[in-house]
């Protein structure tokens, strides 16, 4: 940090993302949970048609596009907030409903950008081990006073929480809010979003990068009660009332609209991931219960940093979390057959080569 930074931002901690290869060389990417499919043909159309109008700002309400969502999932209007990736949604959750002498709450394993949130927040935060089987344990949010996160399923383990037992947490702690990260429901999680009628106090996020396609497009979205929404936008509107730009938008409306599209790609991950997992089993490995569009996995004859660095040779990128509790693991993305060939493949090839 230069001698400039500010006094206030000694304590960051910067996110870091998986690696974004710039080569042109072909490998087979499986370390950022992207979809392996193209957005859908209507959201690509409708953001083209865009382009040609990018001497306008975009609309600061997003009506296009929360009418879209609103129609999809039958929820008014104005308890749907959008933002520049759910990322930015979190951030903002994290800015308007945590608290400088209450320390956030959320799991010690789970998505990596929640405490670098709090930091920027200047928010203290505990995080709650999970058990051994690398479990979230609702016990460890029932009451507990400042803002709750939970990624449901978790990342990066795929677990998930049943809705009762989110409903548990949420109302147990009706004067703060719960956050609920669903960024991997649609790969067969269970939602929160009809406890968002019963709880004013739940915040639902969600995002376009991995069921919908749209990771480089940038766009999030979330459900909550009238009021949350609310806070949401004076946050956003005192931030950046154009958060998501015209192209985004158009493509994201178009993405809501082709229902089938989103759900075949859907179905496709879902028959991979079982597939796949269990190929990875029969080749010793041992896999967490996951729900997304992911698999965790680990084998006691190679560590988890020698596999992923032996597949990154091999032109195979999968991501490793240099953590204590998890470094024996790595979280594959679940890709297309074609690229999941590959991975076994390669991933055969160096357990022979190690035995
Ligand atoms: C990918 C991911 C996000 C962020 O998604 P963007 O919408 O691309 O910002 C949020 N939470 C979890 C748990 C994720 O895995």
């Amino acid at each position: 940090m230069s001698r400039f930074m500010s006094e206030k931002n000694r304590v960051l901690s910067p996110y870091v993302p998986g690696e974004q290869p710039k080569t042109q060389e072909k490998i087979v990417k499986l370390n950022t949970n992207e979809s392996p499919f193209p957005p859908s043909p209507l959201a690509v159309s409708m953001a083209k048609e865009k382009t040609e109008n990018l001497q306008l700002y975009c609309d600061p309400t997003a009506a296009m596009l929360k009418r879209a969502i609103s129609e999809e999932y039958g929820v008014p209007e104005n308890c749907i907030a959008v933002s520049n990736g759910s990322d930015e949604l979190l951030d903002f959750a994290f800015q308007a409903f945590s608290s400088y002498d209450v320390p956030a709450v959320f799991p010690d394993i789970t998505y990596g950008f929640y405490p670098v949130f709090a930091r920027r927040n200047h928010v203290p935060f505990l995080e709650k081990p999970l058990d051994g089987d690398l479990r979230i344990d609702p016990e460890d949010y029932i009451s507990v006073h400042g803002m709750v996160v939970i990624a449901n399923p978790n990342a990066p383990t795929g677990i998930m929480l049943g809705t009762d037992q989110i409903e548990r947490i949420v109302s147990s702690r009706p004067d703060t809010v719960t956050v609920v990260d669903e960024a991997y429901v649609d790969f067969g999680g269970e939602s929160a979003l009809p406890l968002i009628k019963k709880y004013p106090n739940l915040l639902v996020v969600r995002t376009f990068s991995k069921s919908r396609s749209l990771a480089g497009a940038r766009l999030g979205y979330g459900f909550a009660s009238e009021e949350l929404i609310s806070d949401i936008e004076t946050i956003r509107n005192s931030t950046n009332p154009y958060n998501v730009n015209s192209v985004t938008m158009a493509a994201g409306t178009g993405a809501m609209k082709d229902r089938e599209y989103t759900e075949n790609n859907c179905r496709t991950i879902i028959r991979n991931r079982e597939k796949y997992t269990a190929l990875l089993k029969e080749l010793g490995f041992v896999t967490t219960d996951s729900k997304a569009n992911f698999i965790f996995a680990k084998h006691e004859k190679v560590s988890g940093k020698d596999l992923y660095l032996m597949l990154k040779e091999r032109g195979v990128l999968i991501r490793h979390f240099d953590l204590p509790r998890i470094t024996e693991y790595n979280r594959i993305t679940v890709g297309s057959e074609e690229q999941m060939d590959v991975l076994i493949k390669n991933i055969k090839e160096i357990l022979e080569e190690i035995r």
